[in-house]
């Protein structure tokens, strides 16, 4: 015996629970409708047995094998509209379509197997005669169970509904004001396939509800042959759209477009059909066609959806516009069920095995349900910028948290505690220590300004000194003749040189009687033991010490003095030669005083004293050269 069974053991998780993970199976039941008085009449047999509330056996005729197939419920033929609404699992999906999600019923088999009945009841009596409630179908059951159901929330809903049918593979507005006319499929990104121009109208009650349902039933395409009398020639679809916004909080949709909210849809297809067994001539096999195209195409898609490789593969939603409007509740993120159909007579074997293999198939198809989410309202900017900032902060509070982390750093309870207040006390130490540095600096930076203003103004008093000595010095010379100019004058002093200073024994040349500096003096050997003696400078008066060499210069450039130096040993030496008509060799000019490393506030600090004995040497040396001059006959 083969059996082919459900994925899944437990028929009441499978029909009572919500979705429990990223991939739920359709689910599918199978009704089993009562031998036909027609059929009782042709003395047709059964060949079904229901075995359990799961299981079916098919015993087929002249003793072979049973097949038995396993399905989520099965319902025989006694078993009543309100046995098939309770065991189906209808309401399961009616309370996911309340919570949002996009749910799906839809019927299947062979034409004349009770499909519109499970759905809706047996045909109407007359116009405007209603189905007699105990025939009332799966949907007038879940109309009045969600309609109670939505009186009892807590939020308000709102309600729409729209019935349409796929006809000759036109799309026809079963609710429309004027006639029917063929609507357009369209797709797009954020509402997958959808029937453009579709009427939706809201509804607020049971009977609202119903007078569209039997609006859209009265217009729908059925004819009769051989094995229905009211067969339908379209499939037909019914959808409730429930909503939870207020429309206060509605935002503005265009025409036509839905609020994102639930969705219960009713498939109610028409059924495949052999042309020969129907007897369909002309329009009618026109339309058998049209159906078992559709069919086909259904059929296609749900094989390849059972395809384990179906991800890299495509699967032919577009062939029909079934299949574009299932699409979602076939491989999308809708919820579905089906309800097989079948008849129980032999004569209809081969059609109610290929059903049974079909659902069988289907039964393994899963869908991944999603809620709609409401989209989210973007934050200000200047929150998110917030946002962002603390998280960052967040982030590094807790990396230097793990980095104090007793146990990361090798240290536990008392003695990490008394570490870290340590560390925080040696940081304040560090903080107030840096503090009064920066302090010392300033005071020291300021000092340092203040010594090399100081020396610029020493260093001007002693090039004015000195330019002043020169001159008194060349106004007394006496001697035959017009005077030379005095090579001081003759060479120009360079832009930040002072003249040379004068040598402290003879002051003028013995030969041109040109005031000299020492050090360029042809004599200057013979001066300073004959005139300081054995006696170091430091303990001379200050009036009898020789003037420091060190020119006045740019304080804080080492360079300077050193090139300052040099260019005012060559200017010395010119002098020197032109007074001597000789060759001058003089000894190399002293350095000024102090490393050329030293820092700049030092070697301006010690400049300064320097210039002021110079300064007092010069003052020294301008009184005696005064006193000689008075003391002199004066020139002729
Ligand atoms: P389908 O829609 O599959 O072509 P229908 O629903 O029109 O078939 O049913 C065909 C006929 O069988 C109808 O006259 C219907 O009243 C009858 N029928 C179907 N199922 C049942 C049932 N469970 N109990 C009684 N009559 C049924
Ligand atoms: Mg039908």
């Amino acid at each position: 015996m083969e059996e082919r069974g459900s994925p899944d053991g437990d028929p009441a998780r499978n029909l009572e629970q919500g979705p429990e993970g990223p991939e739920t199976p359709i689910q599918v039941v199978l009704r089993v409708r009562p031998m036909s008085a027609a059929e009782l009449r042709r003395g047709e047999q059964s060949v079904l047995h229901c075995s359990g509330t799961r299981t079916l056996q098919v015993s087929p005729p002249g003793g072979g094998p049973d097949v038995a197939f396993r399905f989520g419920a099965v319902l025989d033929g006694a078993s009543t509209q309100d046995d098939v609404f309770r065991a189906c699992g209808v309401r399961r999906l009616g309370e996911l379509a309340l919570r949002g999600f996009s749910c799906t019923v839809f019927t299947f088999g062979q034409t004349g197997s009770g499909k519109t009945y499970t759905l809706t009841g047996p045909p109407p009596q007359g116009e405007g005669v209603p189905v007699p409630p105990s025939l009332a179908g799966i949907m007038q059951r879940t109309f009045t169970w969600l309609l109670d159901r939505v009186q009892h929330l807590d939020v308000p809903v709102t309600l729409h509904a729209s019935y349409l049918e796929i006809y000759n593979e036109q799309i026809r507005d079963l609710l429309s004001l004027g006639a029917p006319r063929p609507l357009p499929v369209r797709w797009n990104k954020t509402r997958g396939f959808y029937v453009e121009q579709l009427r939706v109208v809201e509804f607020g009650s049971l009977g609202a509800l119903m007078e569209l349902l039997q609006m859209g039933l009265s217009r729908r395409r059925s004819s009769a042959h051989t094995l229905n009398q009211a067969s339908s020639r379209s499939h037909a679809l019914l959808t409730l759209y429930i909503g939870h916004q207020t429309p206060q909080q509605m935002p503005p949709v265009d025409a036509g477009e839905l609020p994102a909210g639930g969705k219960l849809c009713f498939v109610d297809l028409a059924g495949s059909e052999k042309v020969v067994a129907t007897g369909s001539r002309g329009e009618l096999m026109l339309e058998a066609n049209s159906i078992n195209r559709s069919l086909l195409a259904l059929g296609h898609c749900i094989s390849l959806l059972l395809d384990p490789q179906r991800k890299q593969s495509h699967i032919p939603f577009r062939d029909s516009k079934l299949t574009k409007l299932l699409a979602d509740s076939l491989g999308g993120h809708g919820v579905t069920l089906m309800v097989a159909c079948v008849s129980p007579s032999a004569q209809c074997l081969p059609e109610t095995l290929s059903t049974l293999r079909y659902a069988s198939r289907a039964q393994r198809v899963t869908t991944r349900p999603q809620a709609p989410r409401p989209p989210k309202a973007k934050p200000p900017q200047h929150l998110e910028t917030e946002l962002l900032q603390l998280q960052e902060e967040n982030l590094h509070l807790r990396s230097q948290l793990g980095q104090m982390d007793p146990k990361a750093s090798g240290l536990s309870g008392a003695r990490a505690a008394w570490a870290q207040r340590n560390l925080y006390g040696m940081l304040q130490e560090f903080m107030l220590e840096n503090e009064r540095l920066r302090k010392e600096k300033k005071q020291l930076q300021s000092s340092r300004d203040l010594a090399h203003g100081e020396q610029r103004i020493l260093a001007q008093q002693v090039r004015e000194l000195e330019r002043r000595l020169l001159s008194a010095c060349y106004l007394q010379q006496p001697g035959p003749g017009p005077t030379p100019p005095c090579p001081c004058v003759m060479v120009p002093p360079l832009l930040c040189h002072a003249p040379p200073l004068l040598c402290p024994r003879c002051q003028l040349c013995p030969l041109c009687r040109a005031p000299l500096a020492h050090w360029a003096c042809p004599r200057r050997e013979l001066h300073l033991p004959q005139v300081f003696g054995s006696k170091a400078p430091g303990d001379w008066p200050l009036s009898a010490r020789p003037p420091p060499w060190a020119p006045p210069c740019c304080p804080s450039s080492a360079k300077c003095s050193r090139e300052r130096s040099r260019s005012e040993w060559t200017q010395t030496q010119v002098l020197a030669e032109m007074l001597t008509k000789e060759k001058v060799m003089p000894s190399a000019p002293p350095l000024p005083a102090g490393s050329l490393n030293a820092s700049p506030v030092l070697r301006g600090g010690a400049a300064v004293p320097n210039l002021a004995r110079r300064l007092e040497a010069l003052r020294d040396q301008i009184g005696t050269s005064l006193r000689r001059g008075r003391s002199q006959p004066p020139p002729r």
